[in-house]
């Protein structure tokens, strides 16, 4: 099997997973302990909690905190729902349903256009009553980087809250200035079942998740420390590794650029995260080319929206045909990638094209 689906998960780091078979039992059986326990067992998963939360915190600006959740789903939704209520949500086209969906659930949603090139500018009006501005820092189905700090100033100017969904920038490039940040533990070589909102200190958010008012209040819920300590070690090692592992991605992308040079490339080739390529051919069948390159894990179009049978919003937005996105697929590749891997799949799949005859 090849993986080269890198936006919709990653493979666990083995050093988040060592670190993780402490917090199960560990060899001495101390690790299961809960971290809002008074007694010693508790104040030990409490410490490896708190030490996670400042490796995590470390890839952040200053001056905010971490609220751990169950996903950046969750995030999201703290984030939008728990911010405040009336005036109008104003979103970029291409976010993903997470904010999509949530903030299309509260209503008053105004949805920000993006360019053909998969560029959400601030060139472009938001409404008077606007309470939040939601863009993402990087794309997850064309890996299209956003102007967020141009955006962020916008924000400010309107009076409104500036959200980031960094789930596909945060441990591959700087994150950048925001009131909230919400992040994924799965998608840089953590575990799945756990996220983060960072919030600027002096944001004031209402508790969604009501219960025993862990985490400050604002997220009911027992933290697992197993995935808290993994998703801790993954941040630490994307900081200590980010250079090496931007060049290794570097390396794979400008081979990929080449096995893949007849193909049309999706979105801008500069503003982007170069471990995502996503690519058309008139005329693919893109469901047939993924049942005949079985040995190959892509994707078509975003996970999240794939089997649904529906083209991609984001495809969409940035001025495809419906005919278009749908022969589109998405390659995704990163740390563990070998070059081999890339050029044994890109030999199955255009071969695969070929006999497609396009
Ligand atoms: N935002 C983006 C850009 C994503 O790619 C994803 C996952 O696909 C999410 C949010 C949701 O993350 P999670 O799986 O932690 O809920």
């Amino acid at each position: 099997m090849i993986y080269l689906d890198y936006q919709a998960t990653t493979p666990l780091a083995p050093e988040a997973r060592d670190a993780m078979l402490r917090w199960l039992d560990g060899p001495d059986g101390t690790g299961f302990g809960n971290p809002h326990s008074p007694h010693k067992l508790g104040r030990m998963a409490a410490a490896a909690v708190e030490a996670a939360r400042d490796k995590v915190a470390a890839l952040f600006p200053p001056g905010g905190r971490v609220i751990f959740t169950g996903s950046a789903t969750e995030a999201l939704n703290l984030a939008i729902r728990g911010s405040g209520k009336g005036g109008s949500v104003s979103v970029s086209a291409i976010e993903h349903a997470a904010v999509l969906d949530t903030a299309e659930a509260l209503g008053q949603t105004h949805i920000l256009h993006v360019s053909k090139e998969g560029q959400c500018y601030t060139a472009q009006d938001v409404p008077n009553d606007v309470r939040l501005i939601a863009v993402m820092q990087v794309n997850n189905e064309i890996g299209t980087i956003q102007p967020t700090t141009d955006w962020h100033r916008k924000a400010k100017e309107a009076g409104a809250l500036f959200l980031v969904d960094a789930v596909q920038a945060y441990g591959k490039i700087e994150v950048t200035g925001a009131d909230m940040i919400a992040i994924s533990g799965h998608k840089f070589h953590g575990p799945k079942g756990v996220g983060a909102l960072w919030v600027r200190d002096g944001v004031e958010l209402a508790e969604q998740i009501t219960g025993g008012s862990q985490e400050a209040g604002l997220r009911s819920g027992t933290l697992s420390p197993a995935l808290i300590v993994g998703f801790g070690e993954a941040a630490a090692l994307a900081k200590e590794r980010m250079g090496e592992d931007s060049e290794h991605v570097e390396a794979l992308w400008t081979r990929a650029r080449e096995l893949f040079a007849d193909w049309t490339l999706n979105g801008s080739e500069e503003a982007r995260w170069h471990g995502n390529l996503n690519l058309r051919k008139d005329g693919l069948d893109v469901n047939r080319l993924m049942s005949e390159c079985r040995q190959v894990m892509f994707s078509a179009g975003s996970a999240c929206a794939s089997g649904s049978g529906r083209p991609s919003h984001v495809l969409r937005a940035i001025g495809l045909s419906d005919k278009q996105a749908k022969s589109s697929i998405r390659l995704g590749f990163g740390r563990y990638t070998t070059m081999e891997q890339l050029e044994e799949a890109a030999q199955i799949i255009n071969a695969a094209a070929e006999e497609q005859g396009v």
